[in-house]
C-alpha cells in the first residue's frame, strides 16, 4: 500500500499510471523488472474495466475465427482501422482469455467451455463473460490479487500522476501526489493505462478516474494524438435526477436484446422509424435518436416490463440495483433513459509495440490509439485491447535492458496543483462538449465551443483544469477537420459516408 511516499523507493524500471485492465496487464507481463503501479484509488477497483458488463471478445466458437472476427471488427469501425493492430488484436484473444483463466478468473461456463455470449454487431457468439453481467468485476478481482501477490509489483494506490518528467527529449520519470504530498518517481519507461474522456461530458457511463488527465499529460510532454475525434456514446444510461452531471449507471445493450422497447412520453416506439433494426440498430444510430426525442422535450424510457419482467432480479442483478438504489422498480415500470459518452476511440498515437511519439513514453488500453477501433468501436472489443496490448508491451519491456535512470527526489509542485478541478469549469467543458463536440455535431457548434474553450483557458491557471480544456480543444479540432460522418462522429451539416 502506499499510504506514505516518503517511505518507499523511488527508482524502477517500469512505471504504469492506472490499475485497469490495461495497467494491470503491463505489470504483470513486464516480470521480473521492478515496476510502480500509480493509481487513483484502491487498485483495480477505481477504473472503468471493473465497471464492465458485457465481456470480452474472443473467437472460441467451432463456427468462429479471427478472421471473422476481425471481419466484424473493421466493420464496425467503418474500416478506418489499422489492419495489422485488428490482425493482432483477434488473433491473441483465445490465448489472452487462457491467461485471466490461469490467473483464476471464474468465467461463465457451458457444458465443457465457456458460455459464450453474442452482442450486436458481433457475427458469431463470442464474448466471454463471468459472473453474469460483472465481467469486469471479476476479471479485475482476479488480475488485482495477481498484481498484489507478484513481487515485481508495487503499488502505489490513491496517488495521482501530475506531471511526465523528461530529460532531454526523453522520459525519465513521474511527480505524483499522494494527498497533500508530492514525491517523484523514476524510470526510463513510463505507461500511460489512464482510461477514457468521460469527465469531457455532461453525461458518461465512465467513473470520475476517467478525466482525460493522462491525454492531457502526454500531449503536455508533446506526444501525437489520433483519432480524437470518434467518441462512442450508449444510447442508454439510466436518467440522473435533477442537473446532475457524470457517471450515470448502463442499461446493457443485452436488455434490448431481450426484446426491451424504447417509448416517448406518448408512449410511441419511436426507433421505428429510425431503422429496421428498431432498437437493435447500431449504437450510435439508437444514440442519436434518443438524443433528438430529448432535444424535442420528450422524456424516452426503457420498458423491460414486458421483455424481462419478474427475471430481472436474477437476469441483470447490476442493472435492477442500480433501478432499485433509484427507486424504480424495472419489474413493474418502464426506465427513464438518456444517451451517455461511454467509450473514446482515439487517444495518444501508439505504433504496435505501445510507444508513443515521445521516447520513454507508453500509452496503452482507453487512452491509446492503436487504430484498432477504426472509426467505431466493436462492443467487449476494449477489454480485449486492454488485455492483449497491455500484455504484449509489458512483454516488451521486460526485455529492455534501459537503466533506470536516478536522480533527485523534489516536490515542487504549486499548491494549485493538489486541488480538483474548479467545479464551474468542470461543468462548463462538460456542457460545452455535450451540447457542441458529443453525438451530433456541425461547424457552428464546433466553433462556438473551441471560442468558448479559449476564454473558459483565459479564466484559470488551474493545470489540470487547462489539461482538460486542451484535451477537449482536441477533440474539437479533429472533428472540424473531418467534416463528414462516420462511425463515432456525426456532422449533422454534411452527409454520411456509408461502411465500407
Ligand atoms: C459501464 C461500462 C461498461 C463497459 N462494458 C464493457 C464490456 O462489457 N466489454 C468491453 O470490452 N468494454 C466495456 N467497457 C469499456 C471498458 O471497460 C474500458 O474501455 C476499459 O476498461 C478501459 O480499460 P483501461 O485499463 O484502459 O482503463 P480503466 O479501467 O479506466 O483504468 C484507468 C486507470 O487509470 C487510473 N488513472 C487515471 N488517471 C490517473 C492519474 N492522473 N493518476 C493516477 N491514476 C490515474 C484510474 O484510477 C484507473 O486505475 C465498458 C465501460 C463502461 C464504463
Amino acid at each position: 500500500m502506499s499510504s506514505n511516499l516518503r517511505d518507499r523507493g523511488r527508482e524502477f524500471d517500469v512505471i504504469v499510471v492506472g490499475s485497469g485492465i490495461a495497467g494491470l496487464s503491463a505489470a504483470l507481463a513486464a516480470a521480473p523488472r521492478r515496476v510502480a503501479v500509480v493509481t487513483r484509488g484502491e487498485l483495480a477497483r477505481d477504473g472503468a474495466s471493473t465497471w464492465a458488463q458485457g465481456g470480452i471478445a474472443a473467437a472460441l466458437a467451432a463456427d468462429d475465427s479471427p478472421a471473422l472476427h476481425a471481419r466484424d471488427t473493421m466493420a464496425a469501425g467503418a474500416h478506418l482501422n489499422n489492419t495489422a493492430s485488428v490482425r493482432r488484436l483477434v488473433e491473441a484473444a483465445p490465448a489472452a482469455i487462457a491467461w485471466l483463466d490461469a490467473l483464476g478468473v471464474d468465467f461463465d461456463r457451458a457444458g465443457t467451455g465457456y458460455a459464450l455470449g453474442r452482442e450486436a454487431a458481433h457475427s458469431r457468439a463470442r464474448i466471454v463473460h463471468a459472473c453474469g453481467d460483472a465481467s469486469g468485476a471479476e476479471v479485475m478481482r482476479g488480475l488485482a490479487a495477481a498484481a498484489r501477490s507478484a513481487a515485481h509489483v508495487h503499488l502505489f494506490e490513491y496517488c495521482q500522476a501530475m506531471a511526465l518528467l523528461q530529460r532531454d527529449g526523453q522520459t525519465v520519470g513521474l511527480r505524483v501526489q499522494h494527498r497533500t504530498e508530492v514525491a517523484t518517481l523514476h524510470a526510463p519507461a513510463v505507461i500511460l493505462a489512464t482510461g477514457g474522456v468521460g469527465a469531457l461530458y455532461r453525461y458518461t457511463t465512465n467513473p470520475a478516474t476517467a478525466d482525460a488527465s493522462g491525454l492531457a499529460l502526454a500531449l503536455a510532454a508533446g506526444a501525437a494524438v489520433a483519432d480524437m475525434e470518434f467518441v462512442q456514446f450508449h444510447p442508454t444510461a439510466l436518467a440522473p435526477v435533477g442537473d446532475h452531471s457524470g457517471q450515470l449507471p448502463l442499461l446493457t445493450e443485452a436488455l434490448r436484446g431481450a426484446g426491451a422497447v424504447l417509448l416517448n412520453r406518448s408512449g410511441r416506439r419511436f426507433m421505428l422509424a429510425h431503422s429496421p433494426d428498431a432498437e437493435l440498430a447500431p449504437r450510435d444510430v439508437v444514440s442519436r435518436a434518443v438524443w433528438a426525442e430529448l432535444e424535442r422535450g420528450e422524456r424516452v424510457v426503457l420498458d423491460a416490463t414486458r421483455a424481462v419482467g419478474a427475471a430481472f432480479p436474477e437476469k441483470f442483478p447490476t442493472v435492477f440495483a442500480s433501478c432499485q438504489a433509484r427507486g424504480i422498480d424495472p419489474r413493474r415500470e418502464p426506465i427513464p433513459v438518456v444517451p451517455a459518452q461511454h467509450y473514446h476511440m482515439g487517444g495518444v498515437r501508439v505504433d504496435a509495440d505501445g510507444a508513443t511519439t515521445v521516447p520513454g513514453l507508453y500509452a496503452v488500453g482507453e487512452v491509446a490509439c492503436t487504430g484498432v477501433h477504426g472509426a467505431n468501436r466493436l462492443a467487449s472489443n476494449s477489454l480485449l485491447e486492454g488485455l492483449v496490448f497491455g500484455r504484449a508491451l509489458g512483454q516488451r519491456l521486460a526485455l529492455s535492458d534501459a537503466a533506470a535512470p536516478s536522480g533527485e527526489s523534489s516536490a515542487d509542485l504549486d499548491a494549485a496543483h493538489l486541488e480538483p478541478v474548479p467545479a464551474q469549469i468542470d461543468t462548463a467543458i462538460r456542457d460545452l462538449m455535450w451540447r457542441h463536440a458529443g453525438l451530433v455535431r456541425d461547424a457552428a457548434g464546433l466553433a462556438l465551443a473551441s471560442a468558448s474553450l479559449v476564454r473558459l483557458a483565459d479564466t484559470t491557471r488551474h493545470p489540470a483544469a487547462l489539461g482538460r480544456i486542451r484535451v477537449a480543444q482536441e477533440i474539437i479540432v479533429a472533428a472540424q477537420r473531418r467534416t463528414y460522418s462516420i462511425g463515432g462522429h456525426f456532422r449533422r451539416d454534411a452527409v454520411q459516408v456509408a461502411a465500407g
